[in-house]
């Protein structure tokens, strides 16, 4: 089979999955698993056919997946893919440029710097910012940590890239007690130290309590955060921020998804976060881009340049190339399906999709109250969190939910009891399936008491 044949395969099987998108089981059954043994070969000594390959991964691969693509999913915060932004990345496959620089690619090079002047002005944060386009939240955080404790050493007369941290000045860090897991992650791979991370207490909804906020000084790293991952609460940036300028620390904030509510008539939440030296958001998650996609902003654009330096004799670049500003090298042009969610959605639609989120969100908070659940957070953005009246009915409603296949969400630990969580994220969840999730929600109700 020829190049194109096969890749005109490929869409067409792509197209028939995503017809399928609004019927299919939301968690894949027991058989659809178990078939996913048929995957266990040997590894071929000699090449077996690409169609075959193909076609064996449609065939068992997808009745195997989670219909996150699609309206019924309310697990975590995964977003669907929009179909300019997955359209963009077919033509890229095609391309398949790596977008460091302006020589590895022109186009990769000037669409994402354009995505990234369009997502500062979306976002509504200083102009002169950075934009770098990772894999992940994650790993931009990961980066802009980085660049935050070497900003603050070299401004105590260290030289982080040639001395490193033997003998340096201590640098603290002081993160939300519901910090994300993956911000501790980055800590602890820069070599912070969980154990001596200042964790600043929070109040009853989840946001940091500015009356109890740890001391701040010249040498410490804030972390807040926008959208906490349970109950989507914000910290009070205006007055933390506030403080924090004023004793010289650097703040980061984690918006892998919150930072969205900016764009919209939610911004008030964000109030004051434009003080920030640095924001890490995704583009997989609320903007509805394919996976992985995120960007690292950070307000001394310089700084982020320098600490994400890769020059060498045979391909150095300007400060703003993306090779300069993330962790990767070589990478795919993560920033054109932003570009391209931008410019379909617009100003307007982003903060349309999000509004109706949040209204969706809202609709199944009070519903769930209505049915005699116990609703545990203010529903200010996307997310539901939620219980029953024990936990043994907790736990049996979300057995009883992901084993449905009518839907899929999870559950997590607030205040030390199991709870669960609903997020709305997907621009392809209309209210007939917020409709559709109530009345399951209501008929499980009697099955998931305890026995
Ligand atoms: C998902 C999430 C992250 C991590 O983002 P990835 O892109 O999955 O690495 C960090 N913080 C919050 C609040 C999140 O929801």
């Amino acid at each position: 089979m020829d190049e194109l044949k096969l890749l005109a395969d490929a869409d067409a099987r792509g197209l028939r999955y995503l017809e399928g998108n609004a019927t299919r089981r939301v968690f894949p059954s027991n058989a659809a698993i178990a078939a996913l043994s048929a995957f266990d070969e040997p590894l071929p000594a000699s090449g077996l056919p690409a169609e075959d390959t193909l076609s064996l991964l449609d065939r068992v691969g997808s009745p195997a997946t989670t219909a996150s693509n699609g309206p019924r999913y309310f697990g975590f915060v995964i977003g669907a893919a929009l179909p300019a932004a997955a359209a963009v990345e077919r033509l890229m496959l095609a391309w398949d440029q790596c977008a460091s620089t302006f020589d590895n690619s022109p186009v990769a090079a000037t669409v994402e710097r354009i995505a990234g002047r369009w997502v500062l002005e979306a976002l509504d944060l200083p102009r002169e910012s950075a934009v770098g386009f990772g894999t992940s939240a994650t790993a931009c955080t990961l980066g802009a940590l980085a660049t935050a404790r070497r900003a603050l050493l070299a401004r105590q007369g260290w030289d982080f890239d040639r001395q490193g941290l033997m003998g340096a000045p201590e640098i603290k860090v002081v993160v939300s007690e519901l910090a994300h897991i993956t911000v501790k992650k980055a800590l602890r791979i820069l070599g912070f130290g969980l154990d001596r991370i200042v964790y600043a207490a929070v109040d009853a909804h989840g946001g940091v309590d500015a009356a109890r906020l740890p001391p701040l000084d010249d040498r410490t790293i804030l972390c807040l955060q926008a959208g906490e991952v349970n109950t989507g609460e914000f910290d009070p940036f205006a007055p933390i921020i506030a403080r924090a300028r004023e004793a010289g620390a650097w703040v980061h904030v984690d918006g892998a998804f919150g930072l969205w509510a900016r764009t919209s008539s939610l911004a008030a939440l964000t109030e004051g976060i434009e003080g920030a030296d640095s924001w890490t958001t995704d583009a997989h998650k609320w903007l509805n881009t394919p996976y992985d996609c995120a960007m690292v902003i950070c307000r001394d654009a310089t700084a982020l340049a320098e600490a994400m330096n890769s020059d060498a004799a045979y391909l150095s670049a300007s400060a703003d190339a993306q090779k300069n500003l993330t962790l990767e090298f070589s990478r795919r042009a993560r920033g054109i399906p932003v570009w391209a969610a931008l410019r379909t959605l617009g100003r307007e639609g982003v903060a349309a999709m999000v509004e109706r989120h949040h209204a969706q969100a809202q609709r199944i908070g009070a519903e769930l109250e209505r049915l005699g659940y116990e609703v545990l957070n203010r529903v200010v953005l996307n997310q539901v969190l939620f219980r029953g009246a024990t936990d043994a009915q907790t736990l049996a409603l979300r057995s009883a939910v992901q084993a449905s296949g009518e839907t899929w969400f999870g559950g997590t630990i607030w205040q030390g009891r199991p709870a669960l969580r609903i997020s709305v994220s997907s621009w392809r969840t209309r209210d007939k399936d917020i409709e559709a999730l109530v009345q399951l929600l209501a008929s499980l109700r009697g099955d998931s008491r305890a026995p």
